[in-house]
């Protein structure tokens, strides 16, 4: 059966205090990413994107991105009924999809299973039962509580023939979603089963965990006498130091790479090449300061370290709060957020015969 798509765009997004559609996603936007995920339907022949007017760049950027002939752009309206309707009005084929711009995570099963219904029942609503228990709240008080298995959240893509969503519209009802209105003119919607994934990004939070980023970083250095040794930007005092180009600071130089690597960039030799004559003897917090407007210039942020430190000799436990405040400092968290634990290699190679020192890190970026 042939579809045609529609998807919701126009919203101002005033729930998330910012314009959603236009957030990125790794290396898209959400509504690139949510008109992306429909391209490998052959049947859907337009796929009709309904925008504000002041955002019809927008459209036109990722008709442009995609290279899908199919993409045509129209205006929204003030509701988001009308703004379907507009958008229905563009169409031509037997069955139509309505999708919202803020669902990036739609899957293939799911548009499947909507079509399927549509062609089979005439309609395709994808639902999931609610995992929460429901009560109606009144002056702070529960007044009346839901059987929770008759009760189901309802998503989108909402699939239905176009006459008859048509015919239903024409009563000029207007409602949050198009299954109710399909109900009330046409015949019980039918549900499908949703997906977890499916969700409608709308809050703040929902942008911050989806784009959160992690990186992993390890470093080594001999020791030798008569070296400075420097740990988490640190002095730590001890006969031996740690061999380097720079000050050697295992767990600085581990944190840059794991930072790097969270934000798809190469790591700290070619950054810092130890044949530049520039980084000898550097202090390697200048190195983590520069890797931090890196970081920051392509707008992410470090929103939590962890360091472990692996050396046999000396003990350093009573370093570890300085070496918090430190990098906490250079990585712009609170203390808190950057934790370190120390261990000894149990006598075991050459880290364990107090011949070098080594570090783990692990960050996460947002
Ligand atoms: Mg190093």
């Amino acid at each position: 059966m042939k579809f045609d798509l529609i998807i919701v765009a126009g919203g101002t997004g005033s729930r998330s205090g910012m314009d959603k559609l236009h957030f990125t996603l790794r290396d898209t936007t959400v509504l690139e990413r949510t008109v992306g995920a429909f391209l490998c339907f052959e049947n859907i022949e337009k796929i009709i994107l309904v925008m504000r007017l002041d955002d019809v760049d927008f459209g036109a950027k990722i008709k442009k991105n995609l290279g899908d002939n199919r993409i045509v752009i129209t205006s929204g309206d003030s509701t988001r009924s009308l703004s379907v309707l507009n958008g229905l009005k563009l169409s031509t084929s037997p069955a139509v999809l309505i999708h919202d711009g803020a669902r990036p995570y739609v899957d293939r099963d799911i548009i499947q299973r909507v079509m399927n219904s549509v062609e089979k029942y005439g309609s395709g609503v994808p639902a999931l039962p609610l995992a929460d228990s429901v009560r109606r709240v009144s002056n702070d008080g529960i007044v009346d509580e839901f059987s929770r298995d008759e009760l189901y959240s309802v998503q989108t893509p909402q699939g239905f023939l176009r006459e008859e969503l048509l015919r239903a519209y024409e009563s000029g009802d207007s409602f949050t979603d198009e299954s109710l209105l399909y109900t009330r003119h046409i015949a019980p919607a039918h549900v499908v089963e949703g997906s977890e994934r499916n969700l409608k990004l709308t809050t703040k939070g929902d942008f911050a965990s989806l784009n959160a980023r992690v990186g992993i970083g390890y470093d080594l250095h001999k020791l030798a006498l008569f070296r400075k040794f420097m740990l988490g930007g640190v002095e730590i005092s001890y006969e031996m130091g740690a061999v380097a180009h720079s000050d050697g600071d295992v767990v600085i130089h581990a944190l840059i790479d794991a930072i790097l690597g969270a934000i798809g960039e190469r790591d700290i030799g070619t950054l810092f090449p130890d044949d530049d004559p520039k980084y000898l003897d550097i202090d390697s917090s200048i190195m983590l300061s520069e890797v931090m407007e890196i970081c920051a210039k392509k707008n992410y942020k470090v929103s939590q370290a962890n360091v472990v430190i692996v050396l046999q000799k000396p003990k350093i436990g009573d370093y570890i709060p300085l070496m918090r405040i430190k990098l906490a400092r250079l990585l712009n968290l609170a203390t808190n957020d950057v934790t370190i634990s120390a261990k000894t290699n149990e006598g075991v190679g050459d880290i364990g015969e107090g011949k070098a020192v080594s570090a783990y890190a692990t960050v996460i970026v947002v």
